[in-house]
């Protein structure tokens, strides 16, 4: 009775000063927790006068509760100021200040401690995670759903990517985030049944007087859902669409050949991921966002410092066929001519150059200059992907054996492939090579998979993931290249917003194919492939630039790509639709601005491009229709310039 009351003045103490709403250090992003009749703790979003997320349920039903309802506010802890600084040589910034409010709501239920509420408000992102305590003497449990919603106001449009079917696709190595986006879409609809993949992009209607507002007038508020922290402690989510509301939603049990369950167990006291919503009037928050990375830590300490770098990559132009000694040999050479760090090898290399020969491989590239990825087929017993490797990677003694030998041999990094699973069992797997993995020094790029979640902080030799309708795409069908430059226009604020993505781009070959002369057609211009090479970001950088190249393309465009960069200190938006155009800038380490756009329209498009970070007067080269010219930024920084359509430019 007196822990009632002590707690009950808690409540009290709490609320007066404002316990029931978290807003960010600038007061203008705010979260709204309430309860409602039934017992169940609502939460809603406000973003300056505009409601972005209307109220929404909390909870979660387990094995040792069913915490959806009929709950009691406890008590809402003191808000407390979060601050944190820390830097990451793996990712889109280097240098990282996170600054947030946070508080923290108690529930129970039937008298007994059922679950916390944290949230963290910063002045661009809100995120929360449930920590759920122990029942009687039940120390773990399952959660079997949660009730987790993000309710978006009438009028939203939608940017979203469908969860493909488990089990389909090459081989049945799906699910694998390689859908096309909708854009601008009307809410209603559910993907292909089962949701829609993180991040999540929703264009939300100002309110009035935000419009009204002087000196701003933001018709949109733009929204973005995401997760991080997700390792093998828990699993991947979705959103499903459902009576008007997206609710998280986990695994499909047929996910992972049907292995393992689809509800995430978790000890007690344990917690859920954070999850994230990213708000702006423009998309620049959400292209510079670092939220995924400010509530992880890394998981372990990097066993050496691990060196990033391009890469050229023979499979994305030569197909399975160039897998063979001689072709890389020549790929060796060309990585060398272009000073690009890395080469890397594709499927089936143990068939076709095998061990011993790899060994000799990897020597000779050394005294080139050049290190080696090899690829790897995850596999497992989950799906039917044929090529080899296999079978080596998915149990701790066989994984140990190999990348014993791939350290021996002077490998640095793995390219691991066909996955297909967002379930706890699959994110363990993906913790248990990564682990190991720095125990040899090995580098790690997922393809076929799911995406990273903080992984780029939490897992120091992390390269990254694909996790998007990435390159090989371009090379399978002529409408993926008809509409090729649709993704670059929402890639930079979306998905490689949240981390580091594996596209394998820049094809400076007008056809996919070894002779350049048949295959898919390339419909983007030579200056949209250097301006992709600046859009998307992984620190290992795969390119579809070819031996070839050399001599049928122009010498500007390959006189970029020999310099290009793919580690930055730091990111900015310029401008963005998603779906029509995107301008963007990115520091090098050294501290030169690039700035690139592209444009996915059918007609040229004009844009006064505000460029603050470079200098009034200062000349700089400008890459635009097919040539390179020698520029003066002009006053305010600004310059005007007209984007072909299907075709980009750069500025350095
Ligand atoms: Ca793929």
């Amino acid at each position: 009775m007196k822990k009632t009351i002590l707690s009950a003045l808690c409540v009290l103490a709490a609320m007066a000063v404002n316990a029931q709403t978290v807003s960010s250090p600038d007061g203008n992003l705010k979260v709204n927790v309430s309860l409602s009749d039934a017992g169940v703790p609502m939460y809603s979003v406000t973003y300056g006068p505009t409601v972005v997320i209307e109220s929404s349920p909390l909870g979660l039903n387990t094995t040792v509760g069913d915490f959806t309802s009929i709950l009691k506010l406890d008590k809402a802890s003191e808000v407390g100021a979060v601050s944190e600084s820390y830097d990451l040589a793996n990712a889109k910034k280097a240098s990282i200040s996170y600054t947030a409010n946070e508080q923290t709501f108690s529930y129970s239920k039937d008298g007994k401690a059922a679950f916390d509420v944290t949230f963290h408000v910063d002045n661009n992102n809100v995120a929360f995670r449930y920590k759920v305590y122990p029942q009687r003497d039940r120390l773990a449990c399952l959660v079997n759903h949660e009730t987790t919603a993000y309710t978006m106001p009438l009028g939203t449009t939608t940017f979203l990517c469908p969860q493909m079917t488990p089990q389909t696709g090459f081989a049945r190595t799906a699910p694998s985030y390689e859908t096309f986006y909708d854009y601008d879409a009307e809410m209603g609809k559910n993907g292909h049944g089962r949701g829609y993949t993180f991040p999540a992009l929703f264009k939300v209607k100002a309110a009035d007087t935000a419009k009204k507002a002087k000196n701003a007038q933001p018709e949109n508020v733009w929204v973005m859902l995401c997760e991080t922290g997700v390792d093998g402690s828990y699993c991947g989510s979705r959103i499903m669409f459902k009576d008007n509301v997206y609710t998280i939603a986990y695994p499909e049990d047929t996910e992972f050949g049907g292995v393992g369950q689809s509800a995430p167990g978790i000890m007690l006291p344990g917690y859920t991921p954070w999850r994230t919503i990213t708000v702006g009037t423009t998309l620049a928050p959400l292209a510079e966002t670092t939220i995924m990375w400010d509530l992880v830590k890394p998981l372990y300490e990097a066993s050496q410092t691990y060196k990033y770098g391009r890469s050229a990559w023979s499979w994305i132009i030569r197909m399975d066929a160039s897998c063979n000694y001689d072709e890389q040999k020549e790929y060796v050479d060309f990585a060398s001519a272009m000073g690009w760090e890395y080469l890397l090898i594709d499927a089936l290399w143990d068939s076709n150059i095998g061990y011993e020969r790899m060994e000799e491989l990897v020597k000779y590239a050394k005294t080139k200059n050049v290190d080696i990825y090899l690829w790897y087929n995850s596999n497992g017993y989950w799906n039917d992907a044929p090529q080899g490797p296999r079978g080596k990677l998915h149990r701790m003694n066989d994984r140990h054996k190999e990348f014993a030998w791939l350290k021996k041999a002077g490998v640095k990094g793995l390219k691991i492939d066909f996955i297909g699973s967002d379930k706890q069992q699959t994110m363990q797997m993906y913790e248990d090579i990564l682990c190991d993995a720095n125990d040899y020094g090995l580098e790690i790029i997922f393809h076929g998979c799911t995406l990273p979640r903080g992984w780029e902080r939490m897992f120091p030799n992390f390269i990254s993931c694909e996790a998007v309708r990435a390159s090989e795409n371009l090379s399978f069908g002529q409408h993926d290249n008809d509409i090729e430059a649709l993704a670059a226009t929402i890639h930079p604020v979306l998905r490689n917003a949240v981390g580091n993505m594996d596209f394998g781009g820049s094809a400076l070959n007008k056809f996919y194919s070894k002779d350049n002369k048949r295959g898919r057609k390339r419909i983007t211009s030579d200056v949209y492939a250097l301006a992709t090479a600046i859009l998307f970001q992984t620190p290992v950088q795969n390119f579809a630039v070819a031996p070839n190249n050399m001599t049928d393309a122009p010498a500007w465009a390959i006189d970029f790509m020999k310099k290009v960069p793919v580690e930055w200190k730091d990111v900015k938006l310029i401008d963005c639709y998603p779906g029509k155009y995107i301008v963007l800038a990115r520091q090098t380490k050294a501290g030169k601005w690039i700035v690139a756009g592209v444009n996915a329209t059918k007609e040229p498009l004009k844009l006064k491009v505000s460029m603050p970070m470079l200098t009034p007067g200062q000349s700089a080269q400008l890459y635009l229709n097919d040539a390179v010219s020698t520029v003066k930024i002009g006053k305010k920084s600004a310059m005007d310039i007209t984007i072909p359509s299907n075709g980009g430019f750069v500025i350095e």
